[in-house]
């Protein structure tokens, strides 16, 4: 058996996606800055690119910049925006939440250790922030909110449409971490009045290393990285042409099956939780309500046991899971969004996530979700035998 399901952590890259690169690796190399034939090819590639993402997700072509990765998307728009806020005086209040990526609460803890306040929202049990309590903590000075659209650990997706119109009612600057929502939940930022947003190629099928940064016209962001005026200055360098293309391409093939793909994401996804949470040492983490859920995402705890080996037993029966509570040099570093959510340390350290994709079938989900419970189970049984 080998069954790939850690889909959020990467996903394979599409055949199509390399078909439509890789003639900018090798013919149609040039720098898409020369004005001669070469670099104009390549310029007319980005822009087609270009359109491609902005047509994924409702922009206007002129609103995407790419960067290298989902990681500098999030700190351009969180870090841009501080720049803005500072050089005009303007308050300096976050609103985050404890769950975000670390791409997210790294800039916000660096914001607060050059002087901002930070507030970090709760989550309930099932990862939802509270509307009130983001209601509740704006100020006069809050200038920024920070909430990623879809959790990556638990798969819960935020209400985002009533947080970003809660901060558009206070005129305060609002991004959002989509990377885990881009090709498996239909996003429109002619509906949705975030500032900005970022996406990561690798999570729907282009290579890693490419990202994009959203950003709506005349939002009040400044660059925090300087050098030539690529991407408008947002994020400057020569331009990874190759990724681009990809990131062009997986975006349009992502648009294109978005519907089909997140139906069968789902009924896997069904399938999987029914599946595993018939053992009695398996618990879902995350929404309950699969409406509210990223499609194709479950995540457990399996009591009694520690993350790291559930993906070994899983990895030595050939499918690929992963875990967020992993043995470190300093003992096992558990998950900060479990732990932000209230489950107790020895529960923490059991997570396992189960995430399914496009090149996944029904019928090997259902065979591993069977393969992971009798696994889980004597994962659990084997740690509950105490000790002679
Ligand atoms: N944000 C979320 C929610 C993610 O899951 C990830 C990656 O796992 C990132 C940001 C970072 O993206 P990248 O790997 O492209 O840096």
């Amino acid at each position: 058996m080998s069954v790939y399901l850690d889909n959020s952590a990467t996903t394979r890259v599409r055949e199509e996606v390399i078909e439509a690169m890789q003639p900018y690796l090798t013919d149609k190399w040039g720098n898409p800055s020369s004005i001669h034939r070469l670099g104009r090819q390549a310029r007319a590639a980005i822009d087609t690119a270009r359109q491609q993402v902005a047509d994924l997700i409702g922009a206007q072509a002129s609103e995407i910049h790419f960067t290298p990765a989902g990681t500098y998307s999030n700190n351009v728009a969180i870090l841009g925006r501080a720049r803005y806020v500072e050089e005009n005086n303007l308050g300096r209040h976050l609103i985050t939440s404890c769950i975000e990526h670390s791409s997210g609460l790294g800039p916000s803890k660096h914001l607060a250790a050059r002087g901002w306040k930070v507030t970090y929202l709760h989550v309930d049990k099932e990862g939802f922030v509270d509307l009130d309590e983001l209601r509740d903590s704006i100020t006069d000075e809050t200038s920024m909110i920070s909430l990623m659209y879809a959790n990556n650990e638990v798969g819960t997706v935020q209400p985002i449409y009533e947080i970003a119109e809660i901060a558009q009612a206070k005129n305060i600057f609002y991004h959002t971490d989509a990377v885990q929502a881009a090709g498996k939940i239909k996003l429109d930022v002619t509906k949705l009045p975030a500032q900005t947003m970022s996406l990561s190629g690798h999570k729907f099928h282009a290579p890693k290393g490419i990202g994009v940064l959203y950003i709506r016209k005349d939002a009040p962001i400044l660059p925090i990285i300087f050098g030539g005026g690529q991407e408008k200055g947002v994020f400057p360098g020569t331009e990874n042409l190759a990724s681009i293309v990809a990131i062009g391409k997986a975006a349009e093939l992502a648009g294109q099956h978005l519907e089909e793909n997140s139906r069968k994401l789902r009924a896997i996804q069904e399938i999987m939780i029914k599946r595993l949470t018939k053992v009695d040492c398996v618990k879902l983490t995350g929404a309950k309500d699969l409406a509210r859920r990223i499609p194709g995402h479950v995540s457990v705890i399996v009591h009694g046991t520690v993350g790291e080996q559930l993906v070994n037993d899983a990895d030595f029966k050939g499918i690929c899971i992963s875990s967020v509570s992993a043995c470190s040099s300093s003992g096992v570093d558990p998950s900060h969004v479990l732990s932000c959510i209230g489950f107790p340390k020895e529960e923490v350290m059991g997570s396992a996530r189960i995430t399914a994709g496009c090149f996944n079938t029904e019928e090997e989900c259902e065979k591993a979700a069977e393969v992971l419970s009798q696994l889980f189970a004597k994962r659990a049984a084997k740690n509950t035998v105490a000790p002679v």
